[in-house]
């Protein structure tokens, strides 16, 4: 049976995620946009009201919301400012690791104190020399007696400098390539760690995004998620599943660059009428929609999948790719249908431009996502 009904739980989340992206979010987005600073209130807003870290379970205090929970809220903050739901989101990518593979004793080491304050963790892959191919990472990580110690350098790690702890993946036999890899929790302040926030970026200015450095960083064998060598399948498994929320955001994103395309088109007068009489103007309107709810159904069908356990790899990945192209494609209509008055900062629409193109890039490019999807098709038919 196929059930299109949020459940009432769900739709309590929706509108408290949606009020708080009104009331909260939307009015600072492009003070934090312009001045590139971390929303230290928001974040403090949000968690007071149970928005941030969702997902970290019961067991340890957590509400142990799902994907399509995730979902849901996640669309809406991302409707206030993509930068700002990627705080939360990030947070919840450097979570994931331990629910896919962390023992419930660490669970109360490192998910427990999480939801002491609004804490945040962070997950990190990416290097300097190597985003796309992750299995060939440079990162070290030797053993030593009953500690691990890790060298290297991590880049474009989302809530990096502010994270309580980093889920950090390294090789320890670069022979192996990707099987000898591990994930291991670091927490902020080792010996060792140092953090470099990023500056000037694109669009997302508000979400901090740092190069990690890990100068013989020691930190105790029992902060290993699963066991040497599962490193790259945890990394993969999480990804699977943080696509969606990058989907969802996108669906935001475009979400609100419809709203202020309506709103602009019925004003804004040409010709002696508002150009939303134009019928050019209406169908970019009209295309806006079909993305919009196209991209929503799929990032639901890709949680649904996730929240019962079912493979969700391909269908994560449809999302992503799906929804993040077209919402980098509706904010630019939304651009168009602003005519100049959308190149300039008091509109919110070349923000939102700028902000989604990082939905096309992160957790894995779209031409990744391509590769994800078209290797799932043809997996039996090249051997
Ligand atoms: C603001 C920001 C925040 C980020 N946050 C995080 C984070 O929190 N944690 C983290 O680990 N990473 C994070 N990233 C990193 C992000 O995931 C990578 O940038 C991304 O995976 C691409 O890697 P790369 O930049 O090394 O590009 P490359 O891998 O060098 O790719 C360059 C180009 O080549 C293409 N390409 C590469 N390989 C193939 C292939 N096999 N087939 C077809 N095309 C290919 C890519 O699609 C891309 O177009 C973030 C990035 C940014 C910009």
């Amino acid at each position: 049976m196929i059930d299109f009904e949020l459940t009432d739980e769900q739709k309590q989340f929706q509108n408290l995620a949606r009020q708080f992206a009104r009331d909260r979010i939307v009015p600072v987005a492009g003070e934090h946009d312009r001045a590139e600073s971390y929303p230290e209130e928001v974040v403090r807003q949000g968690y007071e009201l149970g928005l941030l870290n969702t997902i970290v379970p019961e067991s340890v205090g957590g509400l142990g919301l799902g994907s399509l929970d995730e979902a849901v809220i996640g669309e809406e903050l991302a409707y206030g400012c993509m930068g700002i739901y990627t705080v939360f989101m990030a947070s919840e990518l450097g979570i994931t690791p331990l629910l896919l593979a962390g023992t419930p004793e660490q669970h109360e080491r490192f998910l427990r104190p999480l939801l002491d304050g609004p804490n945040l963790a962070a997950f990190a892959l990416s290097e300097p020399d190597n985003g796309s191919d992750a299995g060939a990472m440079k990162t070290r990580a030797t053993f030593d007696g009953d500690d691990v110690v890790i060298n290297g350098s991590k880049m474009w790690i989302s809530n990096g400098d502010r994270a309580a702890f980093t889920v950090v993946f390294a090789s320890f036999d670069p022979e192996l390539r990707h099987k000898g890899t591990l994930a291991v929790v670091v927490e902020a302040g080792r010996e060792g760690f140092s953090a470099r926030k990023l500056h000037g970026k694109l669009g997302q200015r508000a979400s901090p995004t740092a190069e990690l450095v890990f100068d013989q960083v020691r930190v105790p064998r029992a902060n290993i998620l699963g066991q040497p060598g599962d490193g790259f399948k945890i990394a993969m498994r999480t990804l699977d599943k943080t696509r969606i929320p990058v989907a969802a955001g996108s669906v935001g994103v475009a979400r609100r660059a419809l709203d202020e395309a309506v709103g602009y088109a019925v004003e804004r007068q040409a010709f002696g009428k508002p150009i939303a009489r134009f019928q050019a103007i209406q169908f970019k309107l009209a295309d806006m929609k079909i993305g919009i709810e196209t991209a929503r159904w799929q990032t639901y069908r890709a949680a649904w999948l996730a929240d019962r356990g079912l493979p969700h790899g391909e269908a994560a990945a449809i999302a992503k790719a799906y929804a993040s192209d077209m919402a980098f494609r509706a904010a630019e209509e939304a651009v168009n249908v602003h005519g100049g008055y959308g190149y300039i900062n008091e509109y919110p629409v070349e923000k939102l431009m700028r902000d989604v193109k990082l939905n096309q890039i992160y957790e894995g490019t779209n031409e990744i996502q391509r590769l994800v999807i078209a290797r799932s098709l043809l997996e039996r038919r090249l051997e």
